[in-house]
This record gives structure tokens, C-alpha cells and sequence, in this order.
């Protein structure tokens, strides 16, 4: 059985940088994702109060993802107005897409924090989880059984399955973050290694992160 595989790429986006763009797409490539959904979240339960507002950073994803085939952004989180869980999230797609498979992309330093999330272990069994490396983190040793148990060696073998598989991709390191970024703006350091052009035009036009 070959199926399609779809991803979904959630966060604050507080703003949207190159740490997301480039291994979203390293692993859109060597995972050959369809396509994968940018989706801001709207009050991240996990989580500070983000420094943009909720239009806004939904506007720095669509700028920034523009030129990339195969990305597109989707608001539903932002539409609600009770806190996104990603349970909840997921369950809208997939009532939207009935039978696509999908694969929640994130960083291994958001991973780690599964056992806290609502409904993780539902969550487990209602899509695969494609883990990135992020610099400065790692897996935790030896992995929890329930990782271990749903561990799979390469993208490939999710196809087999409808859900519950868990990869671990290896990316080309990318030590951005978000908090650097407004950091670095509220401090004049040039941001634009670290945003596209695009999003960097969009923070200065609406003098974002003065006060970080
Ligand atoms: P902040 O610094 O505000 O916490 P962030 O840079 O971690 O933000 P988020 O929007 O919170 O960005 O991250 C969304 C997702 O992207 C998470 O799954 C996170 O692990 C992943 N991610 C963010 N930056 C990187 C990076 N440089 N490399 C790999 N994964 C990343």
C-alpha cells in the first residue's frame, strides 16, 4: 500500500524564520509530503503570550511561505476562540479531508514536551510524527516506551499505516529562533540572516518587537 502523506506544521510563528522554512522543506523533500499546512496557533496552551498579533503573524506565514511550493497556511486555530489544542486541530483536518493521512512535523525540543499535551496519547494514534533536530536538544535516553514502540526508520514505512508512526528526520541545523529574533529587534541586530526579506519588510513596516 503506497499512500499519500500530508504534513502539518503548527507553532506560534511569533514570527515565522528560516529555522522553520528550511527544514520544513528538508523534510517535505526526503519525506515527499504532498503538501504541509502552516498553522498559527492562537493561544498556545504551552506557552507565554506571543508579541504579534494573531492577524499578524497569520500574515508573516503567507508572506513567507509565498514562494514555496507545497506549503499553504491554514487559519482554523485562529478562528476559534477557546484555546487550540492540537487534538482538536488535527480532528478539524481530518473531518475536512476524510481519509488523508497525515504527519505532525515538529522540532525535538517541542517533542519532548508530548506527555504534557492534551490527549497526547490520542494524539499518537490519530496521526505520525515526523520529529526534526533542532540545535541544543536531543531525544531523551533511553526513549519512553511509547516512542520506542512507534518508531520507524524512515519516512517510507509511515505510508504502510494510516497513523502512529514516529520518524526522526535529520535536517541541516538552522539555530534560529523566534525569541532571538525579537530579541535581536528590540536590540537593533540585523535580523535578515534569520527571516526572509519579506517578513523582515513586514516587521519593520509595522514596527514589531520594539519592546521585547
Ligand atoms: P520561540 O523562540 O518564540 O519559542 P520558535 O522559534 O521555537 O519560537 P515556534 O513557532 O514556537 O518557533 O516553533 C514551531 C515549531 O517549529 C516547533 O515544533 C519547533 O520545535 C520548530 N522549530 C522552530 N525553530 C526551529 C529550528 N531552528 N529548527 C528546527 N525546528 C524548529
Amino acid at each position: 500500500m503506497t499512500e499519500l502523506l500530508y504534513g502539518i506544521f503548527g507553532g506560534t510563528f511569533d514570527p515565522i524564520h528560516k529555522g522553520h522554512l528550511n527544514t520544513v522543506s528538508s523534510v517535505r523533500k526526503q519525506c515527499n509530503l504532498e503538501r504541509v499546512h502552516f498553522i498559527p496557533a492562537s493561544i498556545p496552551p504551552h506557552r507565554d503570550i506571543p508579541g504579534a498579533t494573531a492577524q499578524q503573524r497569520l500574515e508573516m506565514v503567507t508572506i513567507a511561505i509565498a514562494g514555496y511550493p507545497g506549503f499553504d497556511v491554514d487559519d482554523r486555530e485562529l478562528r476559534r476562540d477557546t484555546p487550540s489544542y492540537t487534538f482538536d486541530t488535527v480532528k478539524s483536518l481530518q473531518e475536512d479531508n476524510p481519509g488523508r493521512n497525515y504527519c505532525f512535523i515538529l522540532g525535538v525540543d517541542a517533542f519532548v514536551g508530548l506527555e504534557k499535551w492534551y490527549r497526547w496519547r490520542d494524539l499518537l494514534d490519530q496521526v505520525h510524527f515526523i520529529i526534526m533536530q533542532r540545535p541544543g536538544w536531543q531525544a531523551p535516553s533511553p526513549l519512553p516506551i511509547w516512542w520506542s514502540e512507534r518508531r520507524m526508520s524512515d519516512c517510507d514505512k509511515l505510508r504502510d499505516k494510516a497513523c502512529g508512526g514516529i520518524v526522526e528526520i535529520e535536517v541541516e541545523p538552522n539555530p534560529v529562533s523566534a525569541t532571538e529574533i525579537r530579541y535581536g529587534v528590540a536590540n537593533n541586530v540585523d535580523i535578515s540572516p534569520m527571516v526572509t526579506d519579506a517578513v523582515r519588510n513586514y516587521i519593520c513596516s509595522n514596527n514589531l518587537y520594539q519592546n521585547e
